[in-house]
C-alpha cells in the first residue's frame, strides 16, 4: 500500500529539487540533501515509527500501526457536504486497536510494569485481543485473553491462530463479567493487565497517533464536524483533547447504540477507586454494535465527558448500523464492520441538516471481514441464488 504520506513527502522533495535549481551556491546542498532524505527509502527502526517516516519498508509489522487513509464518500453523502470517513481497517490487524495494543504494551515496557517473557491478559470483545495478540506476538510475550461467548467465533479463531489463549466466560456475565475474570487470573496468576478501559496510555496513543494524522490531512481546510463512536473511549479523549487544542472550531459528535444510550440516560457510573466499574450500568441493554458501549461507562469516556470534550450525542438505531455498514461496502466500496456502519449512520445524520460546505469526518473503526458469522452477513447467501443459477443457465444448454 503506497500511503498518501508518503505520496506528499515525494511531493515535498520534488518542490525542493525544484526550489535547488533555482537557488545560489551555498544554499544548494542544504536543500538537495533534504530532498535525498525525503526521496530516499530506508529501514524504519524501532524508534523511528512509521507514522512519522512515512517509509514503506519496516523493520517489524509493529511500525505499520496507525496512518490510516481518509477517504472521500462520493455516493452516500448529500451533495452539499464533504464527507471523509478515515478507515482503521488499514491497521494491519484490521481495526483500531491496534493502536492501543502497541500504546499500551510500550508503554508497560518503558514503565517496567511488563517484564521480558510475563504473560500478558485483558478482557476484550475482540478486536483489542486481535490487536494485542499481534504485538505479543512480534515481541514474544504470551498472551491470555478472556471474552463473553457471545462475540463473533471469528474473533476467537484470530486470536487463536495469532497464538494466544482465550477463556470464554457466559454472556449472561456480561462484559463486566469477563473483566472479572481477566482481574482475578492476572492476580492469582502475576499477570500484566493491560486495563485498556482505564489505561491512559491507551488515550495517549490517539494523541499521539490517530490525532495527529486529522491534523495533517485537514490542515489548512475545514473540518467542521469528527464523529466517533466509543468502547474504552481511548479514540475519543485522545483525538477530541487534541482538536479542543489545535481545531476549537470542529465539533465533536459522539454516537451510541439506541439500546444502551448511556451517556444520554445521564446517569452516573459507578466505580472503584481505580475507575474500573463497580457494577453494570442502568441503562445498558444488548446492542448489535460489537465493540461499542460495554455495559459500564468506561473511565477514558467519562473523563472526556467530564472535560467538556463532547459537543453532542446521538443515538444510533442497530438496524442503520447494518444497513451503513452495507451500503458502504455496496455503494462506496468501503467494506468495514457494524460500528463503523453506526457511526457513519451518525455523520449523515449530522449532515442531512448542515449547511452547505460543511466538512465532516467519521470514524471506521474496523473491517468487515471480522463479521461473517454475525447479522451483518445473514442476508448473504452460500449457494447460488436464482439469478446466479440464471447467469450460469444463459450458456450451459
Ligand atoms: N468499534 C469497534 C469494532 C471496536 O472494537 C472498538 C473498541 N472496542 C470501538 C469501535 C471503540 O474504540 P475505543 O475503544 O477507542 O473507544
Amino acid at each position: 500500500m503506497i500511503r498518501t504520506r508518503n505520496r506528499r513527502r515525494r511531493g515535498e522533495a520534488l518542490l525542493l529539487l525544484l526550489e535547488f535549481q533555482r537557488l545560489d551556491h551555498d544554499a544548494e546542498g542544504a536543500c538537495a540533501s533534504a530532498a535525498v532524505k525525503l526521496l530516499t527509502p530506508s529501514l524504519d527502526s524501532a524508534s523511528v515509527p512509521a507514522w512519522e517516516t512515512g517509509m514503506t519498508k519496516y523493520s517489524s509489522i509493529l511500525g505499520t500501526v496507525g496512518h490510516t487513509p481518509v477517504v472521500r464518500i462520493n455516493r452516500l453523502a448529500p451533495a452539499h457536504v464533504n464527507l471523509y470517513v478515515k478507515i482503521e481497517a488499514f491497521n494491519p490487524l484490521g481495526s483500531v486497536k491496534d493502536r492501543l495494543a502497541l500504546g499500551v504494551i510500550e508503554a508497560a515496557e518503558r514503565s517496567g510494569a511488563l517484564k521480558p517473557g510475563q504473560t500478558v491478559i485483558e478482557a476484550t470483545s475482540g478486536n483489542t485481543g486481535i490487536g494485542l495478540a499481534m504485538v505479543c506476538a512480534a515481541k514474544g510475550y504470551p498472551l491470555v485473553v478472556t471474552m463473553a461467548d457471545s462475540f463473533s467465533v471469528e474473533r476467537r479463531k484470530l486470536m487463536r491462530f495469532l497464538g494466544a489463549k482465550v477463556v470464554l466466560t457466559p454472556a449472561a456475565l456480561r462484559a463486566t463479567g469477563m473483566l472479572d475474570m481477566a482481574i482475578a487470573l492476572a492476580e492469582k496468576n502475576g499477570w500484566f493487565l493491560t486495563r485498556q478501559f482505564e489505561n491512559e496510555a491507551n488515550a495517549d496513543f490517539h494523541s499521539k497517533t490517530t490525532a495527529q494524522e486529522i491534523l495533517a490531512d485537514f490542515a489548512g481546510e475545514r473540518l467542521d464536524y469528527w464523529v466517533t463512536g466509543y468502547g474504552t473511549g481511548g479514540t475519543l479523549k485522545g483525538v477530541a483533547r487534541v482538536l479542543k487544542a489545535e481545531r476549537p472550531e470542529t465539533r465533536v459528535v459522539v454516537c451510541e447504540p439506541a439500546d444502551a444510550a448511556l451517556l444520554a440516560s445521564g446517569e452516573i457510573q459507578q466505580r472503584k477507586p481505580d475507575g474500573s466499574p463497580a457494577a453494570g450500568h442502568p441503562a445498558w441493554k444488548p446492542h448489535p454494535m460489537q465493540g461499542w458501549t460495554p455495559d459500564f461507562i468506561a473511565k477514558l469516556t467519562g473523563d472526556a465527558v467530564a472535560l467538556g470534550l463532547t459537543d453532542q450525542l446521538l443515538s444510533i438505531a442497530g438496524p442503520d448500523a447494518l444497513r451503513y455498514s452495507r451500503a458502504l461496502a455496496q455503494q462506496e466500496g468501503i467494506f468495514v464492520g457494524i460500528t463503523a456502519g453506526a457511526t457513519f449512520a451518525g455523520a449523515l445524520k449530522i449532515a442531512e441538516t448542515a449547511p452547505a460546505g460543511t466538512t465532516l469526518l467519521a470514524m471506521l473503526p474496523d473491517t468487515g471481514e471480522r463479521y461473517l458469522s454475525t447479522p451483518l452477513f445473514a442476508d448473504v447467501p452460500a449457494e447460488m441464488t436464482e439469478e446466479e443459477q440464471a447467469i450460469l443457465a444463459s450458456v450451459t444448454p
